[in-house]
């Protein structure tokens, strides 16, 4: 069957590209265009914005965002075999998909935006999705370059960045995501509705930044939520010991019986000021 971009079927694509999908990349591809088009969908309207995507593979991803009217996909993929794939969507959409070759783990996103603002859609290997995430989320400047994150993780990874206080999954990532952006789980996807399918359901996330989150210094906050959750299971008088403890929690007004899992957003940024 044709697609309604007028570009051939992914399965098709991947055949003639042997885009045999290589584990050690993470690579679980979407082929179903219509599935691609929810995702991309759930970033808002895509008329007029620059859209930087990170893992494109074949271009499923892709295909989709430049279908809503992107006015450029700026893709970033890891994987040499997906570039001749990713020239055909490119010749089909004149001036507007730019591949970059390279590992987005080293890539200066901020740098690439060039001035304007973007959005940023993602497939991605989790473990590398994570580490993206974090550092999207800790720049000194803020409001930061992107307008939105739209991110496909395991599941698991989606409800603990969604966490709040009281909440199993809260922890380090919960706190990060809730005191500078607004986090919610968007559609699940399962397992066979990716080639291959992986063990696990994902699910897609959506952040958007906070304009004023509560004033707090990123690597104060980094180093007391690390420190707390290190230890989740303790009281904070103990999990906290390295960092000041007892005394720094009477100075935060903070029962130090308490364990990390139960204070709030708010709370970890009042103890991150004190250090
Ligand atoms: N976007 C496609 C889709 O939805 O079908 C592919 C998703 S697949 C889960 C992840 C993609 O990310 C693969 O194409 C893989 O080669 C690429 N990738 C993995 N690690 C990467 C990295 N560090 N930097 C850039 N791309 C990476």
């Amino acid at each position: 069957m044709a697609a309604l971009d007028g570009l051939p079927p992914l399965r098709d694509v991947i055949a003639r590209h042997g885009l045999d999908a290589k584990k050690a990349l993470g690579q679980n591809f979407l082929l179903d265009l219509n599935l691609t088009q929810k995702v991309a969908r759930n970033a808002g309207s895509l008329q007029g914005v620059t859209v930087i995507e990170v893992g494109p593979g074949p271009g499923g991803l892709t295909r989709a965002i430049l279908a809503l009217g992107a006015k450029k996909v700026i893709a970033i993929e890891r994987d040499p075999r997906c570039l001749p794939a990713l020239q055909e969507i490119a010749d089909h959409y004149p001036g507007r998909l730019e591949v970059i070759e390279g590992d987005a783990l080293k890539t200066d996103f901020e740098n690439l935006a060039r001035g304007e603002p973007v959005k940023i859609i993602a497939n991605l290997p989790y473990n590398v999705g994570t580490q993206l995430l974090v550092n999207w989320l800790l720049p000194r400047q803020w409001p930061p370059f992107w307008q939105s994150l739209t991110l496909m993780f395991q599941k698991e990874v989606g409800q603990r960045i969604v966490a709040r206080e009281d909440d199993n999954h809260y922890g380090r990532l919960g706190v990060l995501c809730g005191w500078r952006t607004e986090a919610h789980m968007a559609f699940d996807i399962p397992p066979q509705a990716f080639t291959p399918p992986p063990k696990v359901t994902s699910t897609v996330v959506h952040l958007v930044p906070i304009e004023k989150p509560l004033s707090c210094d990123p690597d104060k906050l980094e180093k007391v939520t690390q420190t707390a959750f290190g230890q989740r299971r303790k009281m904070l008088r103990q999990s906290l010991k390295p960092i000041g403890g007892e005394a720094l929690l009477a100075r935060a007004e903070i029962d130090p019986q308490r364990r990390a899992e139960t204070l709030s957003v708010e709370e970890f940024c009042r103890i991150a000021n004190l250090l």
